[in-house]
């Protein structure tokens, strides 16, 4: 079943681009994260689509 309502859409791709970065080891943790899920840093960026417009 593709992917047609653009309301889903919407909520997919917002979910893909909010992320967090740990600065330490760049792993890619939930936009809700407070630590790294990997080195347990809590040196976490937001990154919020990177390469802007399309
Ligand atoms: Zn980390």
């Amino acid at each position: 079943m593709p992917l047609t309502d653009p309301e889903l859409i919407s909520i997919v791709e917002r979910r893909r681009i909010v992320k967090k970065i740990c600065r330490r080891c760049g792993a890619i943790n939930p936009p809700t994260a407070t630590k790294c899920r990997r080195c347990k840093s809590r040196n976490l960026r937001l990154r919020k689509r990177l390469g802007g417009k399309k």
